[in-house]
């Protein structure tokens, strides 16, 4: 019923006005209300804090049908829940009833974690958080965050202390509004052009030492990794998605469209690589539901993502790109979806870690059990 509700809510709300979207680079603000109206969103959070309590199966199965409306919808859908993961995790009970319940009465939040010097290593983050008295000063600034200019409030990683790496760093909760915040202009994408991504920069932002997440100096690291850890399977649900999308516009075109006497279709080499697809899109999605329900499980998920994250982010852009090449020349121009898919599949190898990190990630995980 949850993936036929999406599904129908894809459809209807979605697929129509995807190609205007993206022509216009326009946030869907009627269209996500709608699917907050439908409790489609924030699937995760628990009822206590206003959320719908869903588990995180339903949670991919649910954002699947989003990307397979269109790419950008499930990104700026999925940014939000990206930012509640630390809080939810490990914020205290106060930070929770608080913002979890404002995301769960309809307002967005941005992750603020990649800086313009620092994305897959996130180590190496500079912004700076520093006590003072009751408050803390922030400084520094955020690269490439989702929907930065519409969010309530932000997760921000920052050093609350003079060591390098992972050990000094801390997560706050940030107002969108608190002086000193300055959100900048629209960066001008490739794909998934609706999802409104900027840069953000932090002036001598206070912040009561109440929105230190989880109360708790340097334990920042752990709040993003969680924040990633279960994220990974949402983003790889949203590549599944568009990749199904991708590819049952194409099985629909290669039955209409006919070269040398025949439907497309039946020339073996389309037929076979829609039957490619279809195995792909099917394995994807199987990883995912797998780290998933690792999570639902109260299982270890750090490999199982990744594994979910690479593989679906990677056959999303194969898959995408094959539906280009059935779509032949009108592939190519915007009057079918297939470039806006391709375009918009290539962000999953790159965001939330990107392929190269994960397969690092995986590596060192299968290592470290070896020894
Ligand atoms: C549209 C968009 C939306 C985004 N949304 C958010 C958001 O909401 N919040 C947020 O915090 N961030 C966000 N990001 C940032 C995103 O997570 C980073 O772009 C990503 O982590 C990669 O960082 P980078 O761009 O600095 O690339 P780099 O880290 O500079 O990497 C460049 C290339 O080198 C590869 N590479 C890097 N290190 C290694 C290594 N050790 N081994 C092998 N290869 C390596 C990478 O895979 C990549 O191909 C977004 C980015 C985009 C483009």
């Amino acid at each position: 019923m949850l993936r036929d509700l999406a599904r129908d809510f894809a459809d209807e709300e979605i697929m129509p006005y995807a190609a205007q979207w993206e022509k216009e680079g326009e946030f869907p603000q009627a269209a996500i209300r709608k699917a907050h109206d439908l409790g489609l969103l924030n699937c995760t959070i628990p009822e206590k804090y206003g959320g719908a309590g869903m588990s995180f199966l339903d949670e991919v199965i649910v954002n699947e049908e989003f990307g397979r409306g269109d790419p950008g919808f499930s990104t700026i859908t999925g940014v939000t829940m990206l930012a509640c993961h630390p809080v939810l995790y490990g914020g205290t009970e106060e930070q929770k009833n608080e913002y979890l319940r404002r995301v769960c009465d309809g307002k967005y939040a941005s992750y603020c974690v990649t800086e313009p010097a620092a994305g897959s290593d996130v180590q190496g983050i500079r912004t700076s958080a520093v006590l003072d008295g009751d408050e803390y000063i922030i400084n520094g600034s955020k690269m490439w965050i989702g929907g930065a200019r519409y969010a309530d409030w932000f997760f921000v990683l920052a050093r609350t202390g003079t060591e390098n790496g992972y050990k000094s760093l801390s997560g706050f909760i940030v107002d969108a509004d608190s002086p000193g915040v300055e959100i900048g202009k629209k960066e001008d994408k490739m794909g998934q052009r609706c999802s409104d991504t900027r840069g953000i920069t932090f002036t001598d932002v206070r912040v009561p030492k109440e929105n230190l997440v989880g109360l708790k100096e340097n334990n920042g690291w752990m709040d993003a990794m969680v924040a990633f850890d279960r994220s990974r399977p949402m983003l790889a649900s949203h590549a599944v998605g568009n990749a199904r999308g991708a590819m049952e516009e194409a099985w629909k075109y290669a039955n209409e469209r006919e070269t040398f006497g025949k439907p497309i279709f039946e020339h073996q080499s389309i037929s076979f690589m829609l039957a490619d697809m279809s195995t792909k899109i099917e394995a994807a999605r199987l990883l995912t539901y797998q780290a998933a329900a690792a999570i639902d499980n109260g299982e270890e998920v750090t490999l199982k993502a990744a594994h979910a994250k690479r593989f679906a982010a990677d056959i999303g852009m194969e898959v995408t790109t094959d539906a280009v090449q059935i779509f032949g020349g009108y592939g190519y121009s915007e009057e079918y979806p297939a470039a806006r898919r391709m375009r918009g599949a290539k962000i999953y190898q790159i965001f939330g870690g990107s392929s190269q990190i994960q397969r690092m990630i995986i590596s060192r995980e299968i290592q470290s059990r070896l020894s």
